[in-house]
């Protein structure tokens, strides 16, 4: 199954000297030619050509761009087998709609053995490629490649062609698996946790210090009787309503505002700006709570939120300003709001 499936000439004249069509040669040729004058910028990504025939699970290399081949350690002939051992999985992004959500496919080494045939005939019939692969360099060492590819078939010679430019996003996958390894995102609402509103805090305390921005806001969000909505409809649909929460308040924010799942059913939200901005965003917050349907098996579950919310500035002294004062206060003020009556912003 893996043996070569033609000859064993030298990279880029496996087609060229092979008993391929003449349409499939002329391009081979063409595309050699485009990369190798690509190659002489010495460009940021790695251009490649590969190939391999419908129905084959081997794919060959015709060109690989300086750096393909010293980084797996082995020569053209052996790229495409060195590239299957060094694979720990490929992954996918893509939007799903209508969130214009991303989400990520993972392929392990092991599943990508037996999907071949199916992954070869999505690329086919797409015409293009977008993945991106970890790749095992040593022990400690892995690497991220983004492979991007357009792929041609030749069906008279039953070849498909590869054209594709290998970019290194390790740098971007790091920081992607650290945010997931710290916990970024709560699961059920889709929010950043508890543990970015610390950080978020900690560093607009020192630009407030620094005078680097004039005033920022923070808010303490609580959902009415929510006790009530498990007890009354059940905890997936309590789950439901956190869930579809989260989007509407997520949808109200500003480029300068911040939401967050604090804990529970309580959420967090930041705003660079003064008191007066805060209270606007956290009235749009109310408003747009409270107008919202929350439809749960055909049962309408009314849904309204309390919010307390405090300035930097009015803590007095920037200098010793602390992230528990701010949420303190906030509390202080949210329970004010409930206080109050439920369903209200509470700023004093
Ligand atoms: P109040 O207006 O005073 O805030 O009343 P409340 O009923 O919302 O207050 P309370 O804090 O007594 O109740 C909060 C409830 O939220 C209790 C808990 O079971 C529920 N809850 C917390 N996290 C989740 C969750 O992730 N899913 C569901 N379904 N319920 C949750
Ligand atoms: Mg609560
Ligand atoms: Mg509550």
């Amino acid at each position: 199954m893996d043996q070569p499936p033609l000859n064993t000439a030298p990279a880029g004249q496996r087609i060229v000297d092979g008993n391929f069509s003449q349409h499939l040669t002329r391009r081979v040729r063409e595309r050699l030619a485009e990369l190798r004058a690509f190659s002489q910028i010495n460009p940021p990504v790695i251009p490649y050509l590969c190939a391999w025939q419908q129905h084959d699970k081997v794919i060959w290399y015709e060109f690989a761009g300086e750096g393909f081949c010293s980084l797996l350690g082995c020569d053209c002939q052996g790229l495409a087998e060195a590239m299957r051992e060094a694979i720990v999985d490929r992954r996918v992004y893509r939007y799903v709609d209508p969130e214009h959500r991303v989400e990520e496919k993972i392929t392990t080494r092991d599943e990508l053995q037996g999907a071949w045939r199916g992954l070869r005939q999505e690329v086919e019939r797409s015409g293009s490629l977008e993945a991106i692969y970890k790749v095992r360099l040593s022990e400690d060492k892995h690497l991220w490649l983004k492979d991007q590819a357009s792929i041609e078939l030749f069906a008279e010679d039953g070849v498909c062609l590869s054209t594709g430019f290998l970019t290194d996003v390790s740098k971007e996958m790091e920081l992607k698996d650290l945010f997931e390894k710290i916990g970024y995102i709560d699961e059920l609402t889709k929010l950043p946790k508890r543990s970015i509103l610390d950080r978020m805090l900690e560093v607009n305390i020192g630009n407030f210090q620094r005078s680097n921005i004039a005033d920022f806001v923070m808010m303490m969000i609580d959902v009415d009787h929510f006790k009530q909505v498990n007890d009354n409809h059940g905890h997936l649909a309590g789950d439901y309503v956190l869930a579809n929460l989260a989007e509407v308040m997520t949808a109200t924010t500003r480029k300068q505002d911040e939401i967050g799942r604090y804990g529970g059913e309580e959420f967090y939200g930041f705003t660079i700006g003064d008191i007066e901005l805060g209270i606007n965003f956290a009235e749009r917050l109310r408003k747009n709570v409270e107008r919202s349907r929350f439809v749960y098996q055909g049962q309408n579950i009314p849904v309204t939120i309390s919010i307390g919310l405090v300035a930097a500035s009015e803590l007095g002294e920037p200098r010793n300003l602390t992230a528990d004062q701010l949420i303190f206060t906030a509390d202080k003020r949210l329970y004010a709001a409930k206080h109050a009556g439920r369903n209200q912003v509470a700023s004093k």
